[in-house]
């Protein structure tokens, strides 16, 4: 069995996953605590990739899955069909995360740590600050770069006064300029002409579930919703294609543009009834605007949910 303590995000990993896990390392060492070590669950997107060339580290060692007894720590996730294979007889002894609890059940006690902030690196420079450790460059600009990511520049209405504090503080530490940098790091996450079709849907995608009925709500950030429409036919042959084999009933994809802050939504299944009444909208060549709408977890899943 690893001695190590494994901190990891959740599946598909965000720049929060990635930088909070990291992060956890960092503090838990300041802290005594010398076996931590950050790992991943996937692969890293190009917004991560970003901010580990900017500080010229590497991504956390990749894992498949953990044996029986395992010590770990989550970050950024609680929901074990979020999490890694294994995770049910894993040893958890720490949650650190920002969004709903479900679907955990620990067979021992543990640190939990829930806040609902936009962002779990808030949560982790607060513990830097009540702990009274010291924050340097490197793990001021992996917290920074999370918020940034999380809250879309702090204009995502998951933006609580809470992330807004830490991110000037850690601007400050970095001694860098937040909007510059995070403009270009958001942006180096909207690249997204090297993906296919079947990829750009699969990026960042939930799967859900309601008395039964299965849905998927996923959700690219772009800087030109045009680019990503001029592929919506083929984008339609993929969805179609997902809603078939893994009998949904419903495929939200929402395209959205970071820097205006919108989403064009394209609604595919024998549930897109349940869209239009969320928005009170009638779908158009599949696709509806919706102005104002960045947010999945604020704005998307429970007006969704709600309808279905
Ligand atoms: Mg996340
Ligand atoms: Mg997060
Ligand atoms: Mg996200």
């Amino acid at each position: 069995m690893e001695e190590k303590i494994l901190i990891f995000g959740h599946r598909n990993p965000d720049t929060d996953s990635i930088c909070s896990s990291i992060v956890k390392e960092i503090l838990n060492k300041k802290n005594g605590c010398k076996e931590s070590k950050a790992v991943r669950l996937g692969a890293v997107n190009k917004e991560t990739q970003f901010v580990l060339n900017y500080l010229g580290i590497e991504a956390p060692e990749l894992i498949e899955k953990v044996e029986e007894g395992q010590k770990v720590i989550l970050v950024d996730h609680n929901e074990f069909n979020q999490s890694v294979e294994g995770i049910e007889k894993a040893k958890i002894l720490g949650v650190i995360d920002h969004h709903r609890i479900a679907n955990i059940e620990t067979a021992e006690p543990l640190y939990y740590t829930a806040r609902p902030y936009g962002c779990t690196s808030t949560i982790l420079y607060k513990d830097f600050v009540q702990k009274g450790i010291e924050i340097e460059k490197t793990e001021a600009i992996l917290m920074a770069s999370a918020i940034i990511s999380d809250t879309l520049l702090l204009k995502s209405p998951t933006t609580t006064e809470h992330d807004k504090k830490a991110l000037e503080e850690l601007g400050k530490i970095a001694n860098i300029n937040i909007e510059e940098y995070g403009l270009q790091m958001l942006k180096a996450g909207t690249d997204l002409d090297d993906f296919s079709e079947e990829q750009l849907i699969n990026l960042d995608a939930k799967s859900l579930e309601k008395d039964g009925t299965k849905f998927v709500i996923a959700q690219v950030n772009t800087v030109s919703i045009e680019d990503v429409l001029k592929r919506q036919e083929k984008l339609e042959e993929v969805i179609t294609k997902t809603i078939e084999e893994k009998e949904l009933s419903l495929f939200v994809f929402a395209i959205t543009d970071i820097l205006n802050s919108n989403s064009e939504i394209i609604a595919l299944g024998s549930r897109t009834d349940a869209v239009e009444k969320a928005f009170e909208k009638t779908l158009e060549n599949n696709r509806a605007f919706l102005s104002g709408v960045v947010s999945r977890k604020k704005q998307l899943l429970p007006v969704i949910d709600k309808n279905i």
